[in-house]
């Protein structure tokens, strides 16, 4: 099956959602489900579209991603690292690590997210996570929250 790309990062029969459907803890991003799998590869690739100065959850969880810079540039906090983001990048996300992404560069941040089909909810930072986090002075002038 062919999803035809329509140009300005837009598909074919593709709506374009809001990041989430709840929550806060996020700015200016949109969300694109362009596979929900098939066969035996039971994953949602999804492209999210963060606007300039926007910026994702600040979460963990369970389930893994793997993040493909697909348009312009930015910095993420994978772990305990920030890292500077562009096009072409690779990201995976181990289970249970804190991650946020920001568009930083006066251009929008858009990247594929692969994640499996039957993942569990993210888990936003305590109180105490943000303390322990925010002991690394890049780290803490860097998230959101
Ligand atoms: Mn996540």
């Amino acid at each position: 099956m062919l999803v035809q790309h329509l140009g300005n990062y837009e598909w074919e029969n593709v709506l374009i959602l809001p990041y989430k459907e709840e929550g806060t803890h996020f700015k200016s991003i949109t969300r694109q489900i362009l596979s929900t799998g098939l066969a035996d590869i039971p994953c949602q690739l999804r492209y999210f579209e963060i606007a300039p100065e926007g910026y994702s959850t600040l979460e963990r969880h369970r389930h893994a991603h793997l993040v493909i810079i697909f348009r312009g540039a930015g910095e993420a906090l994978l772990g305990e690292k920030i890292c500077q983001i562009r096009e072409k990048d690779i990201v995976t996300i181990p289970a249970h690590t804190w991650h946020q992404f920001r568009a930083t560069e006066g251009t929008p941040l858009g990247f594929l997210c692969l994640v499996n089909n039957d993942r569990d909810k993210s888990i936003l930072p305590a109180e105490n996570d943000l303390e322990l986090l925010r002991r690394d002075p890049d780290i803490a002038a860097f998230i959101r929250s």
